[in-house]
Parts: structure tokens; sequence; C-alpha cells
């Protein structure tokens, strides 16, 4: 049944099985699996309730002797007044004079058709005769192509769900139906077609989107435990009094989601499985010492760690920070650079090669052909998407399976965070160390620019320094943004002799960028003006002060990262967003701005704002299409998806019975069992 060629509908030739091919549609089970995109929704509505220009359907008795006027040549009007609940409206009909002789008064008709509430008429779109049925509640729309009209469509489909009735397989075990009451599959798709009512919609969706949910899961959750069972990890078996000794000299008290968090990487070192594990920290949350206990435990079993940083600044900053950790502990630690001096760089190589050096930071450097390892058990990339999978894969490799974390500090609302990094284990540091101080927020418009460059002349007497944020570093006629470079020029001349002005871009080479960076750090430059490059991860702790213009052309977690910039000291700091938004989705984001300081719930606000798609950008976001499913809406179907579907793939029922024998179908056909997809 399920493979019949769409040709054996009646009314189906080749050309329009043609047009159907466009659509993806060659069997009558694709056809089948064709959803509507939206519904014209024919319940009955009070026309008093109905706002002005809206389409409405209503049941109404024919009040008046119809009355028809002809313009011109098959061009007519016919005008009827009908009596709805208690109110006498006007229904206009065009070109369907003929109506007339049925439209006698007392005749009980539903009419469908946009209301005019000044005029308070309806100009009719359909009508039928008798009182309404309510499986005449939704009508599907399709997305068609060519000469295929909806009606047609509807016709095929009318005719494809009563030859499958009865004859198609259930996908979903009779278990898991029973368990969250699903329909079953014929009643799912007569629902989500042609639904009696409103309920029946909504539970044939309920059905669709939970399957649709579940074998997307079943992926990923067999790919995990592929990888688990091929994977042969290293047990790093640390000492544990040592590591108990270091936590005790680290100069604070760790935050409870750390101490959660270090267990949590601390088990996976230990266990045979290799680490695959994202940590998510929001910016200040302190993710640099745990990374450090992490390596330091690593370094007491006889492994050496590495961790990987984007840039070289970031490099440097965690090698200082890490250096006067480790230093007291006894561990060997270098950096590696592009700027590394070629003897420094030999040595360091050579050190590696031998494990006398045994915990390693750097950048790119790391992946370079000639840099081998000892014995390498353990990576850490920091802001992992800034790197590319291959290069992530290479370092990987010059161990022998090493434990591997991601570190991040663009917080990943809930539910992209199941789908995106659905192979990964994830742990989240989801608490501020006490006594930060908050930053305070403010929109302000374009007009009142001087306010805001007065409030950061105060900060900068006062010693501190400041970031301005420009969105683009060179005029684009298309749109209007302000140019780094103007800004700097401008800033430049009205601090003349008093403060230093920086700029920083991304077109700057690298050694430049550096420069300016390091003059920054060591407080050379007073005030710098910069793109979107100094988001990740910069620590200037006496920076209080950020100006962000056009700020609503950032999303909320790009604004939120640029912000975690200053606030880094013990200073009062703060940020102006300067923007006159346009959309009312852009007010938004500014307000949500300065109300929310928590990177979490600005992501999840940002992705309710903005989409998934729109979240990580278009291009990179690897979120995968559903049909039905919506990412937003969906989350708790997707979060019972999950846990379910991580049930099931250890469950001996799943890979047995013949009830899942088409999830198991499914699963063999996408891959996920012979563990094909590499991140
Ligand atoms: P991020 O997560 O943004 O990388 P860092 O690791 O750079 O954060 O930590 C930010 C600052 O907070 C650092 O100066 C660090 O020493 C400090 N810090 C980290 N954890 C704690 C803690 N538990 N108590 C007090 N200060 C802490
Ligand atoms: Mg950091």
């Amino acid at each position: 049944m399920e493979f019949e060629p769409v040709t054996n509908i009646k009314g189906v030739g080749a050309e329009t099985a043609e047009t159907l091919k466009e659509l993806g549609i060659h069997h009558v089970q694709d056809l089948l699996m064709y959803f509507p995109f939206r519904y014209e929704d024919f319940r009955l509505k009070d026309i008093v309730e109905t706002p002005h220009n809206e389409q409405v359907t209503i049941e109404a008795r024919v009040e008046s002797v119809p009355v028809v006027f002809f313009m011109g040549k098959n061009k007519s009007r016919l005008q009827v007044s009908v009596l709805t609940g208690r109110h006498i409206v006007k229904v206009v009909f065009f070109n369907q004079h003929y109506l007339k002789e049925r439209l006698t008064p007392g005749t009980i008709i539903t009419v469908s058709g946009k209301w005019n509430r000044a005029r308070q008429t309806i100009t009719a779109s359909s009508v039928k005769f008798g009182p309404k049925e309510q499986s005449q509640d939704f009508e599907p729309v399709y997305r068609l192509k060519g000469n295929l009209h909806q009606n047609r469509f509807r016709k095929f489909m009318r005719q494809a769900l009563d030859l499958a009735k009865g004859e198609l397989p259930e996908n979903l075990p009779r278990e898991i139906r029973e368990r969250y009451k699903l329909l079953s599959i014929d009643e799912a798709l007569e629902g989500i077609h042609f639904p009696k009512d409103a309920n029946h919609l909504k539970q044939a969706r309920r059905r669709f989107v939970y399957e649709e949910l579940l074998m997307f899961q079943l992926r990923i959750q067999a790919l995990r435990k592929t990888r688990k069972e091929n994977e042969k990890g290293i047990a790093i078996q640390y000492d544990l009094k040592k590591l108990k000794e270091f936590i005790g000299q680290i100069p604070f008290e760790l935050t409870n989601a750390q101490k959660r968090v270090v267990n949590e990487i601390c088990r996976d070192l230990k266990s045979p499985y290799r680490m695959n594990r994202l940590l998510q920290g929001d910016v200040g949350s302190g993710k640099t010492i745990v990374a450090a206990i992490a390596l330091y435990a690593c370094v007491t079993a006889g492994y050496q760690g590495a961790l990987m940083a984007p840039t070289e600044i970031l490099a440097e900053q965690h090698f200082a920070s890490l250096e006067s950790l480790f230093q007291p502990a006894g561990v060997n630690i270098a950096l590696l650079t592009g700027s590394t001096k070629t003897k420094e760089r030999k040595q360091i190589l050579e050190r590696l090669e031998k494990g006398e050096i045994q915990v390693i930071i750097g950048t790119h450097a790391l992946i370079q052909p000639d840099v081998v390892f000892h014995q390498l058990g353990f990576v850490i990339t920091d802001e992992q998407h800034r790197f590319g999978v291959e290069q992530r894969r290479i370092l990987r490799d010059k161990g022998m399976h090493p434990d591997v974390l991601f570190m991040t500090a663009t917080p990943i609302p809930r539910t992209l965070a199941i789908t995106t990094f659905g192979e990964m284990d994830v742990s989240v540091i989801d608490e501020l160390p006490a006594g930060r101080k908050q930053i305070e927020t403010h929109w302000l418009k374009k007009e009142q620019f001087h306010a805001c460059l007065a409030k950061m002349e105060t900060e900068l007497k006062k010693g501190r320094q400041a970031y301005v944020i420009c969105p683009l570093i060179e005029e684009s006629e298309k749109i209007d943004v302000q140019n780094a470079v103007e800004v700097y020029e401008q800033l430049r001349g009205m601090f003349q002799g008093r403060f230093e002005v920086g700029l920083m871009h991304g077109r700057l080479p690298s050694e430049e960028k550096d420069q300016v960076m390091r003059a920054f750090k060591d407080g050379k430059i007073h005030v710098l003006v910069s793109t979107t490059v100094v988001e990740v991860g910069v620590n200037v702790p006496n920076a209080s002060f950020m100006l962000i213009y056009d700020a609503d052309r950032f999303g909320l977690a790009q604004l939120h990262q640029l912000r975690g910039r200053v606030g880094r000291g013990d200073y009062q700091s703060y940020c102006v967003l300067l923007a006159n938004p346009k959309s009312e989705e852009g007010i938004e984001r500014m307000k949500s701005m300065t109300e929310l300081a928590d990177g979490f719930r600005l992501a999840e606000k940002d992705l309710e704002l903005r989409g998934p798609g729109d979240f990580f950008g278009k291009r990179q976001s690897g979120l995968p299409e559903f049909k039905l499913a919506d990412l937003v809406h969906d989350y708790r179907v997707l979060e019972v998806a999950r846990d379910d579907a991580a049930k099931l793939v250890y469950d001996e029922k799943f890979w047995r019975d013949e009830e899942y024998k088409y999830l198991r179908k499914m699963l063999e056909e996408s891959g996920a069992l012979s563990g094909e997809r590499i991140d």
C-alpha cells in the first residue's frame, strides 16, 4: 500500500504526477505525509465580536428577498439581509445571481466571508445551505505548485486517506501510544488533513510532533550509545587527595554550581569512556578555575592536558591565570601561540614530547603537525563555537583517545542545547560567585549621545576605561550603521590631549589587534573603539563603561556577551545601549537587556523573539528542519522524547520486538547505528 504510485489515485495523470514530484510526492504515502501549512478556519463566530476586515463564518436565516444588480456582462451583485444571533446583517455575493432562487426568506444558510464592520456587511466567499456541520470547521491549505489547486489537491488527499485506511504501518508502538494517549496513524492522518474539530487537529498534531521528535532523538541517542561502546577512552585515575589539596589552596570557595560541575567532569575523566562534554557558564561564572581543576586532576594521573583558545590574547590570559594556580602545585605549564619565538618553540616541543610539560595552553599553534605529545589525556577547547570541527578532531587525534571538554560562555537555551549538542553531555554553571555587582544597563536614544559621553567621561576621570562598540567597520550603502573608523576619529578629536583612544576591528592584521588589545589591557589606551571582535573572553577588570552603538542590530545573546566585558573588577560598571529601534522586536530586545542580567534567561528570550533559525545565525545553525515540531513551543515534548529515546536504545525490547520494527528501520537508514556521523 505505502509504495503505490500516486497515479493510482483517480484524477492523477502523468502531468499531475510531474507536478506532485516537484513537491517531493512520489507515492501515496508521500502524499499522506504532505501536511497542510495552515487551515482555513470556518468555526462559527459571533459577528458582534468579529473585528473589521476579518474572515468570519456565520449561521443565519434569510430575512429579505434578495436584490440583484447587473453590472455589465457576467457581472452581478446580489444582496440579501440575514439574521444571525440577534443581528441583522447584509450578505453580498458577486457574480452568483443564480443563488437568488434558493435564498428565499426563512432559508437557513452557513456563509463565510470578509466582515465589513462599518457597513455591517459580509462579502461572501462561500455559502452552504442548511445549518453548519462541525466537520467543516477547518479546511486544509497546502503549499502547492503549478496549476494544482487546493480543491483538486484536497480531493486527491481524501482518496489517498480512504485508500490507506487500515493499510499503513504504525510507526509508534502501542505502549508509547497508550502512555501518551496518542492517536493511531489513521486517526492522526485524518486529523491533520481533515480535522473533525479543533481538538482532533490538536491531537493529530500532538502525535506527529512526538513522533518526529522521538525519531530525531533516537538517532542522537543511538549515536551516543554506539560511540560509547566503540570508542575506547582513557580511564584517568587521578589522585583525589592531591586534587583536594589543590582545591584547598584556591583563594576562594567554589560556588555550588562549580562544585557540581567539577564532580561531573571528574566522573567522566575516571570512566573508561571518552568524555564529550559541553561546559556552559555565563560570563564571569568562573569556568577557568573549573578547567584548571580538571587539568590538574589529569596531571596527577600522569597524563598531559591541553587548553586551546581562539585568540592569542585569550590563550595568554588563560596561561597567566593557570600559571599562578599551577606554580605552587609544581605543575609544568607552557604557552604556545603563533608568536612564540622559533627557538623557544623548539624547546617547548621537545619538552612536550618527553612529557616534561604537563599542561599546555595555546591557540591553533597547538594543532600543527610537528606538535607531538607524550601522553595526551585531556583536551579543553574554550569558546568552542569558534573552532572548526576539523581542528578539534586533529587535536583529539594527537592523543590516544583524550577526553574532550568544550567550554562556552554563550548560554544556549535548553531546547537548543538538546537539539544541537544532543550527542554531548552538558554541564552548566548556573550561578555567579557571590558579591558580584550587577552591571547597570541603560537604553538611550541616539539623540542622547552627549549625555552618554558625559557619563563615560566621569568614569574615565576616575581612572577607569571604556569600550565603544560599533557594528560594522565600513560604510555600507545597504545598512545605515555607524562606522567604527568614523567614531574613532570623532572620539579622538573630542578626547585629544586628555584620553587615549584606540581602534580595533576584524580587518586589522592579528599582530596589530594584539598590540591594541595589550595597550588597552596595560591601561595605555583609555577608550577602545571596536567592532564585536572583543566579544569573547577578554578580561580587563579596570574597564567599567561600555557604549554600544546601534545596539538593536545585535541579538540578545551577543549583547550579553559584549556587556560581559565590563563588570569584571571591583568597580560598579555601566552599559549604555544607543539605539532607535524600528521594530517592536527591537524595542523588546532593548528592554530585555535593561531588565535581565542572566544570560540564560536572555538566551531564552532571544530564542522566543527571533526563533531558532536566527539564534545561531542562519548558516551555522546546524538545526534540524522539522515538519511540524517547533522547538520553542514544543520543547516539553522534545524533553520527553529525549528521555524516552535515551531509555529505548538501552532497552532489549526495542532491539527485538516487532512493534519497534519501524523505529529500528528508520535508525538503520539514518546511519546512526554505524556511528557514521562525526560531531
Ligand atoms: P568565565 O566563566 O567568564 O571564564 P572566569 O573564570 O574568568 O569566568 O572568572 C571570572 C572571575 O571570577 C575571575 O577573576 C575568577 O578568579 C573569579 N572567580 C571564579 N570563581 C569564583 C568563586 N567561586 N568565588 C569568587 N570568585 C571567583
Ligand atoms: Mg573564560
